[in-house]
């Protein structure tokens, strides 16, 4: 089951479930390919970290829930104490699973 919250809020749109309905499978289903479809389009809407590795330094774009208290992120914190880039230069979501970084695929700009 997708851990992004945008899943059920967009398959309760599109099969015009009510707020205490369970949504069924199929329509979990086109939910997670249409929001495939628009992050492709523009995935600096996913939700979610977003790191960016620059060749001697990195930049965190937080999620709006993280904003709040910055310096307890934890990648904020992991990132702080990694002496090397953890890959090569680029866009990658990321996030702290188990005290570990996990990058997903490098973001392609348009
Ligand atoms: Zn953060």
């Amino acid at each position: 089951m997708s851990t992004d919250p945008r899943v059920e809020a967009v398959a309760r749109v599109i099969g015009a479930y009510g707020t205490s309905e369970k949504v069924s499978a199929e329509f979990m289903g086109y939910a997670t390919e249409a929001l495939a479809a628009a992050d492709a389009v523009d995935p600096l809407r996913r939700p979610g970290h977003v790191l960016e590795i620059r060749p001697t330094s990195y930049g965190i774009q937080h999620p709006p829930e993280c904003r709040p208290h910055l310096l307890d992120c934890p990648l904020e914190m992991l990132m702080s104490e990694e002496e090397k880039a953890p890959a090569l230069p680029g866009r990658y979501p990321a996030e702290v699973i188990d005290a570990e970084l996990v990058l997903g695929p490098r973001i392609e700009e348009s």
